[in-house]
């Protein structure tokens, strides 16, 4: 059958919270984006099951915790403070939601602007350790230069939302 989920993207601002969300949607790259708070609904196929989500990008909101089935936790390569972010949302989000394991709450982890690797300072190896600690999915992405990473993050999270389903 179907299966219909919210979806938060949250981080800090000019992570590339709107990029992502506007890949994912038109896999496009536009460059600019508002600050308009949105929520967009989209539709795609994982193994010939119709997902439907509505996702919901905009700054942190606690409010909105409680709406998410599952989130998308964005931090870029370039900014330390950040990731450092990145790992306090997932102890608050773990500490708001119902769960029996809050290690089962559907979390992704997606360190953004990959192409700006000659400004990084986030190394790949600390996001791919904080996912590992944490329980969570962890990809590196460039909403800039790559439609199909930030597929795979979304496909990702559909597939951590049905595990939680089966064992809520
Ligand atoms: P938000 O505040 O988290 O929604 O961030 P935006 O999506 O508005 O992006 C902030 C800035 O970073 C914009 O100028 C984007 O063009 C830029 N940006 C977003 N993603 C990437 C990326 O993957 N690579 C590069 N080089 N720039 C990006
Ligand atoms: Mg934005």
């Amino acid at each position: 059958g179907s299966m219909d989920a919210n979806v938060a993207v949250l981080g800090t601002e000019s992570v590339g919270k709107s990029a992502l969300t506007v890949r994912l949607l038109t896999r496009r790259f536009i460059g600019e984006y508002g600050d308009i708070e949105s929520i967009y609904s989209h539709s795609f196929m994982v193994n010939g099951r119709e997902i439907s989500l509505n996702i919901w990008d905009s700054p942190y909101s606690e409010k909105k915790v409680q709406w998410a089935d599952g989130y998308v936790l964005v931090y870029s390569i370039c900014d330390r403070a950040s990731f450092n972010s990145v790992s306090r949302l997932i102890q608050t989000i773990r500490s708001k939601k119902d769960y029996m394991n809050a290690a089962k709450v559907p979390i992704v982890i997606v360190g953004n602007k990959r192409d700006l690797h000659h400004r990084r300072t986030v190394l790949s190896e600390e996001g791919r350790l904080l996912a590992l600690n944490t329980d969570c999915h962890f990809y590196e992405v460039s909403a800039a230069e790559n439609y199909h990473s930030v597929l795979m993050v979304f496909h990702g999270l559909v597939d951590r939302m049905k595990d939680a389903k089966l064992t809520m």
